[in-house]
């Protein structure tokens, strides 16, 4: 795939996405990142029902997240739980809205996680794993996780380096609660767009390889990889979730490099 495909990513281009302030725009937006996944599939020879798009909406107000609801979202992803949790809070009313936690969480934030959370997709120890496998079981609930590697090997980036993965997935039968779906990274921030893809090739390979062996009931069918500048190369190389906050909320405020320290100089690197 990676030799015959031009797709390049676009970080560069965060700045222009325009705010979305009506349902009308949602659905516009919504519709293009859709038509996107459905063109990088064809590309490639996948179906695009095998791509679930994750909508992203941290720092986006109240008000923004149920334009998004109106427009069909029912799924909505954020990076820290209590931001999280407080839109969980505030949006009772709408009764069918889920949540996917999909950032790095301190293990004295799993009570809160456990309590609202339907998905979580960066669990990078066990110590977390059995916090949270405890406090769901409290709350009668159960959680999909997702396992984070460091697939960049950058300093600043969260989730386990891939050596260490599959001695990681042997104790995840461990926590009863926890339903694992699979493997999640974000890439490098860069424009170089093969060193993007190498990210998304390595995560790939380490599910395949992981899979051969996985523990009963460990599932490691779902790849979460590719975001709003990366997510078509992504899907090129199997992506089964992708996470788009920007090409459909408008760009963020906060730049990237509040999120993850490094992501910045990445990006703006010759
Ligand atoms: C913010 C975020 C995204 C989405 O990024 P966009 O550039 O808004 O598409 C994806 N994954 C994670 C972990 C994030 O924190």
């Amino acid at each position: 795939m990676s030799a015959t495909s031009v797709t390049g990513t676009s970080h560069e281009r965060h700045g222009r996405y325009p705010q979305a302030l009506t349902v009308e725009d949602f659905r516009r937006n919504l519709a293009a990142v859709q038509a996107r996944i459905d063109a990088a599939c064809r590309r490639v020879g996948r179906d695009p029902a095998g791509v679930r798009l994750l909508p992203v909406s941290k720092t986006k107000p109240e008000a923004s997240l149920r334009l998004a609801h109106a427009a069909g979202c029912r799924l909505l992803g954020e990076n820290k739980v209590q931001e999280a949790h407080h839109k969980w809070e505030a949006m009772q009313d709408l009764g069918d809205l889920r949540w996917s936690v999909i950032g790095h969480l301190q293990t004295n934030k799993a009570k809160l996680v456990a309590r609202f959370a339907s998905e979580f997709q960066a669990l990078d120890s066990l110590r977390l794993a059995e916090t949270l496998d405890r406090r769901l079981q409290l709350e009668g609930r159960t959680l999909d996780v997702f396992v984070q590697v460091n697939t960049s090997e950058e300093a600043s980036k969260y989730g386990l380096a891939p050596d260490d993965v599959a001695a990681f997935i042997r104790e995840l039968p461990r926590f009863p609660a926890l339903r694992v779906r699979g493997l999640m990274t974000l890439a490098l921030f860069s424009d170089d767009t093969e060193r993007v893809r190498a990210c998304f090739v390595r995560l790939r390979g380490l599910r395949d390889r992981l899979r051969q062996d996985a523990p009963d009931g460990i599932g490691l069918e779902e790849l979460s990889m590719g975001m709003s500048g990366d997510f078509e190369i992504a899907i090129e190389e199997g992506a089964t979730v992708v996470r788009v906050g920007q090409a459909i909320f408008g760009a963020r405020d906060t730049p990237d490099s509040h999120y993850w320290p490094d992501a910045g100089d990445a990006v703006s690197a010759p």
